[in-house]
């Protein structure tokens, strides 16, 4: 198991798709050296970083559901709902592929830093 900055791994994994020539040092035998990504593991804020996500200080701070936290103090908190007597909780929607990738593209063409950073915060992304 090779632990390595998930950063450079994923630059290395599309960079030597084909392989890359290497040398066995105990044969001295060359070989083609092919990287594949078989888990992704992390603690939140490597994940949110490495998803590109603004992570648990976002307003909607979930890397999987349009939950929304409370930031009216300087830190977001996600108050849990209390249970109606239904037993029936309306749980926030789940991210789509598309809806992350279509508000990444709004974001960034937002010319106005102050109002970028905002739109950041709100959505996470
Ligand atoms: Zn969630």
């Amino acid at each position: 198991m090779i632990i390595i900055n998930s950063y450079i791994l994923l630059i290395y994994c599309n960079y030597y798709l084909d392989g890359i020539s290497c040398v066995d040092s105990l044969t001295e035998e060359s070989f083609i050296l092919k990287a594949h990504l078989l888990s992704w593991s992390g603690d939140i804020p490597a994940l949110s970083k490495t998803l590109n996500l603004s992570g648990h200080n976002a307003i909607k701070g979930c890397r999987f559901c349009q939950i929304e936290g409370n930031s009216s103090t300087r830190h977001v908190y996600y108050p849990l709902p209390i249970p109606p007597m239904s037993n029936k909780i309306n749980l926030p929607q789940l991210r789509t592929h598309n809806e992350t990738y279509q508000k990444a593209l709004q974001i960034e063409s937002i010319n106005n830093t102050n109002e970028k950073k905002n739109e950041i915060k709100n959505s996470g992304i």
